[in-house]
């Protein structure tokens, strides 16, 4: 091997994308894993015959990852079994409103026309406008690297065409004024403040640049490979090491060695000492820079952003069938804006917007036989402590005002708090995308994928270009070629 040696600490998704193009590239590549397995917040649960995804359970833009497959000299059609899911989503509110989003662009403008006389024109407008802001930040934002917090917004500029890009992006309203503007019914603003959340972020505060999400899904596609996104791990994992990436799991990083210039290698619990000329730190930025690399201007630039939200997990399992569920539900709050003022301060929200993923609709490995695998998600601020008992009641009795009592046919309803994310992942708070996208210059505010020292580079959800595993998955492109580079 002629390659440099390479040591990536933390086996998430960005973690083993990285392992793969390096290796790819030629290099010596080890993963350091502090758990049992690899995946990180790619996780399942299983119990008594029942399967959750407990992390992601909605894949878009597979493209991505085949890219990555590709240098290994796969596909990911070969290495998962992908279903493209229509409907995509079903939305409920408790004064019976309903819509369903479908995998096809005529179908959605008509449910929306059929759910408000006028939507339908709306919503292709507003799909209209996500694909112009997508095919900006495309060349833009995701470009690249952000070269450090003050060349940011500069290396943004540089990318774009004109002074007319800037205008695109729609960064300067935010997601909330976009929604009002676009239209006229509380339901269906409310619908469009939840794609907020999948950057851990609030309606309120969070760039309208965020309406190119759910165009993304409408170009895109919602995705589910069959057996759970575990397998989609379990194939990262398998590629990975049939390239020759060493992967050491259960084993725990407790230090990256540098003096004040370079990297030189990792330290393990156990005290053994890799050299390394590069070291990817796959783990959470503020984990870096206050226990592994210890360094206080790294990490005051860290703390320039706020945390992303956290998340409040209960996996149901469900005896019998439920009628009227897709795989993706989504059980809107009465009050969004209250919902988010609540958040926003710190604070659970009383009636929280429940998504709920049942996977078993479309898949019946993941639950015994004519059952539900019930995975519900609620948004919470992070870092915050949660009486799990209370809160678990508070979010069934609002799911059984929306006509849909599960106490009575559940056996068992296994919790996740932030402090349980924060404890499996190391992610500060039990921040689910490391850094909210809140502000208009959160994006740039997000840790850089070079780090404090020559040969460290960071790749995952809280680096740029954020959470979520299309964006982990470029976050390791980027660094892979930052390393080319850096080495040429
Ligand atoms: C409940 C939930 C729902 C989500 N839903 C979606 C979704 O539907 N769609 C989507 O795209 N994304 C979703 N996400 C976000 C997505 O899971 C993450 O953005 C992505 O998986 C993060 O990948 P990562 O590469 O940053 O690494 P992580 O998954 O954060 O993994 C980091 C790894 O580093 C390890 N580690 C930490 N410290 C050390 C150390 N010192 N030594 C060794 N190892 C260490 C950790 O154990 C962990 O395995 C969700 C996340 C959660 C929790």
């Amino acid at each position: 091997m002629t390659g440099h040696r390479v040591a990536i600490v933390g086996g998430g998704i960005g973690g083993l994308a990285a392992a793969i193009r390096l290796r790819h590239a030629g290099h010596d590549v080890t993963i350091y894993e502090r758990n049992e397995r690899v995946g990180g917040k790619v996780a399942t649960y299983e119990r008594d015959g029942f399967t959750f995804d407990i992390g992601p359970s909605l894949l878009t833009m597979p493209h991505i990852f085949d890219e990555v497959f590709h240098l290994a000299g796969t596909t990911l059609a070969d290495e998962v079994e992908l279903v493209r899911l229509d409907p995509q989503f079903r939305y409920s509110w408790r004064d019976g409103a309903r819509l369903t989003v479908r995998d096809d662009t005529d179908a959605t403008a008509a449910a929306f026309e059929a759910f408000r006389p006028g939507a339908g024109s709306a919503w292709r407008e507003f799909d209209a406008h996500g694909a112009e802001i997508w095919k900006v930040a495309q060349r833009t934002f995701f470009a690249g690297p952000m070269t450090g917090p003050m060349t940011g917004p500069l290396t943004v500029l540089r990318r774009m065409n004109s002074p007319r890009d800037l205008l695109r992006i729609d960064a300067l309203r935010s997601l909330n004024d976009a929604a009002r503007d676009s239209f006229d019914d509380d339901h269906l603003r409310q619908w469009v403040g939840r794609y907020a959340t999948y950057s851990g972020s609030s309606p309120r505060h969070v760039p309208a640049t965020m309406a190119c999400i759910p165009h993304i899904e409408a170009e895109y596609g919602c995705w589910y490979p069959i057996g759970g996104l575990g397998t989609l791990r379990d194939a990262f994992e398998r590629v990975a090491r049939g390239l020759g990436v060493d992967i050491r799991t259960s084993t725990d990083v407790v230090e990256v060695i540098a003096d004040s210039k370079s990297v030189a290698g990792i330290q393990l619990a156990d005290g053994e000492i890799v050299d390394a000329d590069i070291v990817i730190a796959n783990v959470d930025a503020e984990h870096l820079y206050t226990d592994l690399l210890p360094d206080d201007g790294a990490l005051r630039r860290v703390r320039r952003a706020d945390r992303s939200t956290s998340g409040f997990v209960l996996c149901v399992g469900v005896r019998g069938r439920t009628p009227g569920i897709g795989h993706h539900n989504v059980w809107f709050s009465d009050d969004y804006y209250q919902e988010f003022r609540a958040l926003d301060a710190g604070q659970l929200a009383d009636d929280p917007t429940i998504y709920g993923c049942v996977s078993a609709v479309t898949d019946s490995s993941q639950a015994p036989d004519g059952d539900e695998n019930w995975f519900l998600l609620v948004n919470t601020p992070s870092g915050i402590d949660i009486d799990t008992e209370r809160y678990r009641d508070v979010v069934l009795a609002r799911l059984a005002d929306h006509g849909v009592d599960l106490r009575e046919r559940m056996t068992f309803a296994a919790r996740m708090t932030p402090t349980d994310i924060e404890e499996l992942y190391r992610s500060p708070g039990g921040a689910i995308y490391g850094t909210s996208s809140n502000g208009v210059r959160a994006a740039f505010a997000r840790p850089a994928n070079r780090g404090a020292r020559a040969g460290l580079y960071l790749v995952g959800g809280s680096s740029h270009p954020g959470g979520g595993l299309p964006l982990v998955t470029t976050s390791a492109a980027i660094v892979a070629e930052m390393v080319a580079q850096d080495l040429a």
